[in-house]
């Protein structure tokens, strides 16, 4: 646990108890500071206040008058659509809001790093897809070296609830828009943008307000290096407006695709290779085509932000490359779950939006696509130049029909509703050589809790019929 600094004898009102709320408020207490806790649900209500901690409802009539520090959780919104009546009437009184992220970074140095060798390390990484790959990526290659390392935010545990680093300690933090919206303090050594693409725009208030959210990381938190996605007109911006001119070395850029053999510092793959430049010239090369855990372009821009981000914090390429092929890839992001009579089965449950899913489907050919959910903002037509390698597509969702139509002429579109069907289909039809991914393209939460359970659901329903 890190304690929080700055907080002793203070109320500090905590807005949320699921994981990160709670843990903040134990953090807080931790610190010295006095935690009031509320979430509207009566669910969060008795768990914190099994753990002893004071209820406190923060829209009752002067709730706010000694509080000196709203923390909130990145599930409410702070502004758009509309703040959270309690954030609103904070923000009216004065009190300052903040969230767990921020509270990290004001707390997570410690008296005794002064008695450190190596100074331990903050890497935090945004973007809109490739996050927790990226992340996962970067903690798996370090722990593969030796390094200590510890995961957290979005991925792993709790910024707070982690143990404070120890001596040359590295912390990864995967922070999501919405965390680098809000988070008064953001300082990490090494900050990731790993690309951008419409995504959560109602909380933000469109894509200028999305870009900006993220790109506080590297306005607010001013890091020794930015490594920096360019594939995108926005990365592209940001490294051009973080970096002193084309030799500067604060920013390694990165690209799937693009060679970027400038004077400064860069990290890119093309057909499979990685390779990283230095003021000129060709520093390492690796061969990435033969990791399973990282398969498709999208998955070599991870490995290329990973790589810039662990070069930068000293490691040499060989000792990278040997933690790249053992990284055995996460659950949900275009995992390989079973290979039988030439035909292979992907889980990409956590292709939740157009984007991601139409990386996945430029990774495998041949495919038997499962698709369909709750569609988001912006409609599919991003996915139809993507449709090449598509066989055919087995539609599920509530509103498995609209998508399929969203889908348009090019591609053979079977509406199957359930997973069950959709498996039972694609599995049927599926030819030696070819690939039945699940890459939905739509959130799940019109038949499903989570991505979680969808990909679970997609997992169980394969193995039941191989093993039948
Ligand atoms: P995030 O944490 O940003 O959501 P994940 O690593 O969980 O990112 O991947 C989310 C989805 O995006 C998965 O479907 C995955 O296959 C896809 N994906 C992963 N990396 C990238 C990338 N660099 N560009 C586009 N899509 C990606």
């Amino acid at each position: 646990m890190i304690p929080v600094r700055g907080v002793a004898g203070q109320k500090v009102l905590v807005l949320g108890l699921g994981r990160s709320g709670l843990t903040a408020a134990r953090a807080i207490a931790a610190g010295g500071g006095i935690p009031l806790c509320w979430d509207d649900g009566a669910t969060g209500r008795e768990r914190a206040e099994s753990e002893g901690f004071i209820l406190h409802d923060p829209t009752a009539p002067g709730a706010l008058d000694e509080v000196a520090l709203l923390v909130t959780s990145p599930g409410i919104p702070h502004l758009y659509p509309s703040p959270h009546r309690a954030i609103a009437t904070a923000l009216r009184a004065g009190v300052p809001v903040d969230n767990d992220i921020g509270l990290f970074f004001r707390s997570c140095a410690a008296d005794d790093w002064d008695t450190f060798d190596v100074m331990p390390k903050v890497v935090a990484v945004t973007g809109s897809n490739g996050k927790s790959t990226t992340s996962a990526l970067i903690a798996h290659v370090l722990d593969s070296a030796g390094r200590e390392v510890q995961l957290a935010g979005n991925i792993g545990r709790g910024v707070l609830d982690i143990d404070p680093p120890g001596d040359g300690g590295v912390v990864v933090l995967e922070l999501s828009s919405y965390q680098t919206d809000l988070a008064r303090a953001l300082t990490p050594d090494i900050a990731i943008f790993t690309n951008l693409s419409p995504d959560h725009l109602d909380r933000h208030g469109g894509m200028g307000g999305y870009f900006a959210a993220k790109r506080r990381l590297f306005a607010e938190g001013g890091p020794d290096r930015a490594v920096i996605g360019v594939d995108e007109a926005e990365g592209l911006f940001l490294a051009g407006q973080l970096s002193e001119g084309p030799a500067d070395s604060r920013v390694i850029r990165v690209s799937s695709g693009q060679k970027l053999a400038g004077p400064g510092w860069s990290v890119f793959a093309r057909k499979g290779f990685l390779s990283e430049y230095r003021k000129g010239r060709q520093a390492a090369s690796i061969d990435l085509r033969g990791i399973r855990g990282l398969p498709g372009a999208h998955n070599h821009q991870n490995a290329c932000a990973a790589y810039a981000a662990v070069r930068a914090l000293g490691l040499a390429p060989r000792a990278i490359e040997a933690g790249l092929n053992s990284f055995p890839g996460l659950p949900h992001r275009s995992q390989v779950i079973a290979e039988t009579d030439g035909v292979t089965f992907v889980n990409d449950s956590k292709a939740t939006n157009v984007d991601s899913a139409a990386q996945a489907l430029q990774a495998f050919k041949g495919i038997r696509w499962i698709c369909g959910g709750l569609e988001k903002d912006g409609g599919l037509d991003a996915l139809h130049p993507h449709l090449d390698s598509v066989v055919k597509a087995y539609v599920i969702g509530r509103e498995a029909e609209h998508f399929a139509l969203g889908l348009g002429s090019n591609v053979e579109a079977e509406i199957c509703g359930t997973m069950e069907r959709a498996v039972e289909r694609a599995m049927t039809e599926a030819k030696s050589g070819e690939t039945v991914l699940l890459a939905p393209a739509a959130a799940s939460f019109d038949q499903y809790d989570s991505f979680e359970r969808r990909g679970e659901d997609f997992v169980a329903q394969v193995e039941a019929r191989l093993r039948a």
